[in-house]
C-alpha cells in the first residue's frame, strides 16, 4: 500500500520505519532538511513509563495558579486572546479529577509498555545506538517535608504495576556517585526501574536510514499546506512542491497537527507547551553522572547522553512560538549546577526550545478519523519519545488491518 506520512519527527519517523518493515511503499514529507529537527531534536531524553500519569494530577490546576505568580518558577502563561488556549486549559482542569487522572495514566501506560518492548526488539534487530541507558532513573527529593507526598505518588505508581523503590540519601549517592557533593541536601529519592533514557534525535536518524534501506522515501524541505478532502476521503495533500497522493495518510506533524487538521474539519485538542533544554559538552569529566536524574523541586531532569549532559524543563504557554528566551536556558544551567556542583566550568552549552504537542487529558491521539484513509499519530505531549515506538506499531497494525497491539480505548479522537 502507498502510505504518506506527514512529519519526520520521532513519531513520523518511527511510523515510517514500522510501515516500511511491513513492505508498504512509504513516503515521508517534512519541512526541515533532516529527521527530528523540531520538538524531537533535544528533549530530555527520558523513556519513562513512570511518567505516564499526566501533568494534571488532582489539585495541580490550583497549585499551578500559585506557580504562575512565582517569577522564578517553571510554569509561564502568556495570556493571549486565543479561545482554543482557554478551552484547552478548562479541559486540562476538568481532567484532573481523580477518576480521569487514573484512567488517563493507565491509557498512556499501556502504550508506554508497548513502546518499551518495541524499542528493546528494535535494539536487537537493528543494533542502533542512541546513547541509551537502561538502569532506571532516580527522582530526588530535597525537602524532607515533601517526602510523604512523593511516597504516596510512588505507591500510586506501584499500584499501576510500576517498579518504584524508595532510597535513603546514602543509597541515592551509592546509585549515582555524582550526587555526593549534595550531601545533606538530599532528603531521599525514588528509583523507577522501568525507565530508560536515550537520544531521540540519534534514534530518529537511525530509523530514517533503516527505513530508507527498506525503500521508504523521505522528501525533506517540503512544507505541507493542507489536506484536500473529497467524498469522505483524503484525496491529496497540498505542499509547496505540489500535490501528493497516497492510499493512506498518517498525520504526525507534532504541534502543527491541529492547524492542518482543522482545514478538513477535525478538531484536535492539542496545545503547544514550550519547553527548553540545554546540552552541555562533558567529554573528559571523570565525575560525570551515569544515570538520569529528575529533580522535581527544580522541575528539571538531567540526562547523560554519552559525552553530553542534557538538562530540560520549563512549561511556557505562548502559542506556536519557538523563540528561545535566554533567561530560561540560563535558569536550566543554574539548576544543573545546583544538582552537580562539580560540573566543569567553561563547557560548551547549547540552548534549545521545542513545543510539546499536549492534549488536555494526557494520552496521545492515535488511529482513525471520519476519513477512512486518514490515521492520526499526534498529541504526544511530554512523552513523545517514550511513546514513539508503540504508537508507530499501532499505526502499522491499523494499516495492515490487524487488531492493534494495545486496546485503543482512551487513545483515539472519539470522545476527546
Ligand atoms: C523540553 C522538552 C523535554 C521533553 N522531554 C521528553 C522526555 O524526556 N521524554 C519524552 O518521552 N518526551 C519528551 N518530550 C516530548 C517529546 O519531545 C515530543 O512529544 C515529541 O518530540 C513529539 O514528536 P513529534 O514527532 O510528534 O513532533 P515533532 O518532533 O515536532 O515532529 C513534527 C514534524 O513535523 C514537521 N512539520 C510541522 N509542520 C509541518 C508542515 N506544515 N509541513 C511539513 N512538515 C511540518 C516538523 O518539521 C517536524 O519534523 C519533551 C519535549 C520538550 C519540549
Amino acid at each position: 500500500m502507498n502510505v504518506l506520512v506527514l512529519g519526520a519527527g520521532i513519531i513520523g519517523t518511527a511510523t515510517a520505519y514500522c510501515l516500511a518493515c511491513e513492505g508498504h511503499a512509504v513516503t515521508v514529507v517534512d519541512r526541515q532538511d533532516a529527521p527530528a529537527e523540531e520538538t524531537s531534536r533535544a528533549n530530555a531524553g527520558l523513556l519513562v513509563p513512570s511518567q505516564s500519569p499526566p501533568w494534571n494530577a488532582p489539585g495541580i490546576p490550583w497549585q499551578a495558579l500559585k506557580w504562575l505568580r512565582d517569577d522564578q518558577g517553571s510554569l509561564i502563561l502568556r495570556p493571549r486572546w486565543e479561545p482554543w488556549m482557554w478551552r484547552w486549559l478548562l479541559r486540562f482542569a476538568w481532567q484532573s479529577q481523580p477518576r480521569h487522572y487514573r484512567r488517563n495514566a493507565l491509557n498512556t501506560l499501556k502504550l508506554a509498555r508497548l513502546s518499551k518492548a518495541r524499542l528493546a526488539a528494535l535494539r536487537q534487530a537493528e543494533g542502533l545506538a542512541y546513547a541509551e541507558t537502561t538502569g532506571g532513573i532516580l527522582s530526588l527529593v530535597r525537602n524532607p517535608a515533601a517526602l510523604p507526598a512523593y511516597a504516596r505518588h510512588a505507591a500510586f505508581l506501584r499500584d499501576l504495576g510500576l517498579d518504584v523503590q524508595y532510597l535513603d540519601p546514602a543509597a541515592c549517592v551509592a546509585l549515582e556517585p555524582a550526587l555526593a557533593p549534595l550531601g545533606q541536601r538530599i532528603a531521599g529519592g525514588f528509583h523507577s526501574r522501568d525507565d530508560e533514557s536515550g537520544d531521540a534525535h540519534a534514534l530518529a536518524r537511525g530509523l530514517a536510514e533503516r527505513a530508507t534501506a527498506r525503500g521508504a522515501r523521505f522528501q525533506f524541505g517540503t512544507t505541507v499546506l493542507g489536506l484536500v478532502a473529497e467524498r469522505g476521503r483524503i484525496a491529496s495533500v497540498a505542499t509547496r512542491a505540489g500535490a501528493l497522493r497516497a492510499d493512506r495518510y498518517v498525520l504526525a506533524l507534532g504541534a502543527e497537527s491541529r492547524a492542518l487538521a482543522r482545514g478538513v474539519g477535525l478538531a484536535l485538542p492539542i496545545y503547544p507547551i514550550k519547553g527548553y533544554s540545554v546540552t552541555v559538552d562533558i567529554a573528559g569529566w571523570a565525575g560525570a553522572p551515569r544515570m538520569p536524574i529528575r529533580d522535581p523541586d527544580l522541575m528539571t531532569a538531567a540526562t547523560p547522553l554519552g559525552t553530553r549532559l542534557r538538562v530540560a524543563g520549563m512549561a511556557e504557554l505562548t502559542g506556536i512560538d519557538r523563540r528561545i528566551e535566554p533567561r530560561y536556558p540560563e535558569r536550566l544551567v543554574r539548576a544543573l549546577r545546583a544538582l552537580f556542583p562539580n560540573l566543569p566550568s567553561g563547557a560548551r552549552v547549547e540552548p534549545w526550545a521545542g513545543l510539546r504537542p499536549m492534549t488536555p487529558d494526557g494520552p496521545p491521539i492515535l488511529g482513525p478519523t471520519h476519513y477512512d484513509n486518514l490515521l492520526l499519530n499526534v498529541g504526544h505531549g511530554a512523552l513523545g519519545w517514550t511513546l514513539a515506538m508503540g504508537s508507530a506499531q499501532v499505526i502499522a497494525d491499523l494499516v495492515a488491518g490487524r487488531r492493534p497491539s494495545v486496546a485503543l480505548d482512551g487513545l483515539t479522537l472519539a470522545g476527546r
